[in-house]
């Protein structure tokens, strides 16, 4: 076995115990880097000589020497951070963000940062400006998005794991699609401080990997309080240990009355019951609650306020502050708009002239407030649900992952393929994508939902779930 095929937590363990050294570990994942990039792009910058020079930092922290790669939404102090836009330039942030800060100290080392659709607007890093990340299970196929290049660096064996951010799905989905795990946490459980503002009121730092035990590792690294992001939870902190020793039994866990009727590809639809049949085993009981109004309005809601918060957020993209800019413009009303019409990409720009319909001042009562009102049912809706049960069961995606370019000219198809991610980011809910086998070579994903801050409890469930369903194979890479 080559080192780069470690899980996280073996590769911490061996690394303790010096069976190998970082330096191994380091050579292991880049000439894996080297030999499937070609087929994968799944980096938009590679930074194995910062790598490199991290492991001479004498780290003794939990991660110490343990590679990893970053959504290139993610500030690295002095490291070009792009968020897959050519409006950043060849900007490189005077600080790092909070989530890659604790990784840092914990002494985990950067080997590059992870495509992605621009400023995490898509599900299928097909929106970036420097082009499309492949699945490493079929390269001829998407690998899900917007975080898809995070994902498929872990599948692949690039790194053992990675973050992502998950503003409407952008972990879960496309860690269904490569065949790993990942975990979008409530909003609050990590720092978004130096993460790049696509909706703020629902962006969401999280972790990938190949287990849910590593995913608890890196959990419990970065779920601190941080005093930079005012919406970070503040109380004690959460504990993400591991243990074999967990049930599910007399746990109530329940399908979605109102998704029954909609459409799933078969391999889906067989692992939904696959898995209600494996918590039944293990004593859970299988229930059913209803959630009309997440299930009429939520996507019309997601996209309403996401985009709302986007033209918002993208404002200070003016070609002064920072990033792309012009030095011939012949006043400053050219300047925006050669700046603006080259740097932003296409779904962008739309998404930025919808958010400002959305919200001026004559329609903003009529849409953007109506949104918020909305949202607020939403979330009403899964309080009340999670009264009585434990955890929500439901699919990531409707349909597997589809061939690179198809579908790409139809927004409203490809919108509506979110239905089953963005209502958790509306109520500010964790989910968990896990893996619960193979459809010939392609991954099939499942969520489990549950209320907020019950990320520890998700996770364990999650582990009885990978006891039963196995753990995924690292992804061939195109080779
Ligand atoms: N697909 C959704 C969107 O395009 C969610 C993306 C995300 O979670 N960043 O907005």
């Amino acid at each position: 076995m080559e080192l780069y095929e470690l899980n996280l937590s073996f590769l911490v363990e061996g690394l303790k115990a010096k069976k190998f050294s970082p330096l191994e570990v380091y050579e292991s994942c880049k000439n894996r880097i080297e030999k499937c990039e070609k087929n994968i792009h799944a980096l938009i910058t590679r930074t194995e000589d910062f790598a490199k020079s991290q492991l001479n930092e004498n780290n003794n922290g939990i991660l110490a020497g343990v590679p990893t790669i970053l959504k290139d939404n993610l500030c690295t102090k002095g490291i070009k951070t792009t968020a897959a836009s050519k409006i950043l330039g060849d900007w490189r942030p005077p600080y790092d963000a909070t989530a890659w800060k604790d990784l840092r100290e914990a002494g985990a080392v950067l080997m590059g940062k992870a495509n992605m659709d621009e400023f995490a607007m898509g599900n299928t890093c097909g929106n970036s400006a420097y082009g499309a990340t492949h699945n490493p299970n079929d390269i001829s196929r998407v690998p899900g998005g917007s975080s898809g290049g995070s994902a498929a660096a872990v599948s692949a064996g690039y790194v053992p794991f990675s973050l992502g951010s998950d503003t409407g799905g952008s972990i879960r989905q496309p860690a269904s699609f490569c065949g790993v795990y990942g975990l979008k946490p409530t909003y609050g459980m990590v720092s978004r401080y130096g993460l790049i503002s696509y909706g703020s009121s629902l962006d969401q730092i999280g972790p990938f990997a190949r287990t849910v035990r590593d995913l608890q590792l890196v959990m419990s690294v970065i779920s601190q309080y941080d005093p930079m992001d005012s919406s970070c939870f503040r109380g004690k902190k959460f504990d993400f240990t591991h243990s074999e020793d967990v049930s599910v039994k007399g746990k109530k866990i329940a399908l979605v009355k109102e998704f029954q009727d909609f459409k799933l590809d078969t391999p889906i639809s067989d692992a939904m019951k696959k898995v209600q049949k494996i918590l039944e085993d293990e004593g859970a009981i299988i229930t059913e609650v209803s959630l009309p109004v997440v299930a009429r309005y939520a996507v019309a809601c997601y996209y309403a306020l996401a985009m709302s918060e986007a033209h918002t957020n993208l404002e200070r993209y003016d070609g002064i502050r920072l990033g792309y800019t012009v030095k011939d413009a012949s006043g400053i009303k050219e300047m925006f708009e050669r700046v603006r019409s080259y740097g932003f990409g296409s779904e962008v720009k739309s998404r930025i002239i919808a958010g400002t319909c959305l919200t001026e001042p004559s329609r903003c009562e009529e849409y953007y407030v109506a949104a918020t009102k909305v949202r607020t049912l939403i979330a009403q809706e899964f309080t009340k649900a999670f009264e009585d049960v434990d955890f929500i069961l439901q699919p990531v995606t409707p349909s597997l992952p589809q061939k690179i370019g198809e579908n790409d000219d139809d927004e409203m198809k490809s919108y509506a393929t979110d239905l089953y991610t963005l209502p958790v980011n509306l109520a500010g809910l964790p989910g968990l994508s896990f893996f619960t086998g193979y459809s010939g070579n392609l991954p099939v994903g499942l969520q489990l939902i549950g209320k907020r801050w019950s990320d520890p409890e998700i996770l364990n469930t999650g582990i009885i779930l990978e006891r039963h369903l196995g753990t995924p194979k690292i992804a061939n890479g195109g080779e």
